[in-house]
């Protein structure tokens, strides 16, 4: 049943490299009855059906920006929507050059898409992987860029570069708002976009816990992968320069997630030490799985 309210569904909370323990970013907004999901991170189609919302059941996607650990999930959640029996496009909503990803997604599956049409006939839909792509541009205020049954999806410039555009998105019901930062640097497009937000979803780096990762990695000579999570480091705001800009938009909730590295439980609270004090309303490390209901 759909409500006035927001209900903040956390599919995968790790970046770009595997781990067992959590997977790629996205998420699902609800308001019980509507769902909407921001990014396909790996691993996100299997997620869905263990958060009891198959992929038949979300209503739009929506796409912070196409780096690899934000879409690559979307080929299989096309496929699932597909035999889960839906009889229609899934609308998606992304940056320049979504059309081209999700057209070549389609074109990889073109074969599974014909064998299955021409083994089960009319019981699954013609139309196959079809989408129904909408390409937006936004800057650093926040703009309207769908209302998906209630939900207002707005989208907002962020500082990823060099990857551009990249965006964050800010949704609303009822008074209510969920904004997600996408991989950014603390900017004016974050500011604005987060502004009195009820949650934030937050891009996270420690600096200090990836440094250690960053030296195992080398230890163990893989000299290559040490060095391209050094990289990371332009594009990804240490965690304390996040919680400060949340403190200035007066964020009330904030949700630590696309977490680099993707710790294990046991250090979540090492994650976040200290935030505290720049960050002064709630704080949360978001885990896969995890629902947070406003209101
Ligand atoms: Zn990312
Ligand atoms: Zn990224």
């Amino acid at each position: 049943m759909a409500t006035d309210s927001l209900e903040l569904v956390l599919l995968g909370t790790s970046s770009p490299i595997h781990t067992p323990h959590r997977f790629g970013p996205s998420q699902v907004i609800t308001d019980g009855r509507t769902r909407i999901m921001v990014d396909t991170g790996w691993g996100s189609t299997l997620r869905l059906y263990q958060a009891a919302m198959p992929p038949q059941s979300i209503d739009a996607i929506f796409i912070t920006h196409l780096h690899s650990d934000h879409t690559t999930d979307l080929a299989d959640f096309l496929v699932m929507r597909w035999v889960g029996g839906v009889r229609g496009p899934i609308q998606i909503y992304g940056p320049a050059g979504t059309s081209r990803m999700v057209k070549g997604f389609q074109e990889a599956m073109a074969a599974d898409t014909k064998y299955r049409l021409d083994h089960h006939g009319e019981k699954l839909w013609s139309g196959g992987l079809s989408a129904d792509i909408t390409e937006f541009e936004a800057g650093e205020e926040p703009m309207v860029v769908a209302e998906i049954g209630g939900i207002v999806v707005k989208a907002f410039e962020v500082d990823h570069r060099p990857v551009k555009p990249a965006y964050g998105f800010r949704l609303e019901k009822g008074g209510h708002s969920i904004v997600i930062s996408g991989d950014t640097n603390p900017c004016p497009g974050l500011l604005a976009g987060a502004k009195g937000a009820d949650i934030l979803v937050c891009d996270s780096m420690n600096q200090a816990m990836m440094k250690v990762l960053e030296n195992q990695l080398r230890t163990a000579g893989n000299e290559v992968q040490a060095s391209l999570l050094e990289d990371a480091h332009t594009y990804h705001a240490p965690i304390e320069a996040m919680a400060e800009t949340a403190q200035q938009a007066g964020v009330k909730h904030l949700v630590v997630s696309h977490m680099m590295p993707p710790v294990p439980v046991e250090q979540e609270a090492q994650f976040v030490a200290g935030l505290d004090r720049v960050f002064e309303a709630k704080i949360t490390v978001g885990r896969d799985l995890m629902r947070i209901a406003l209101g």
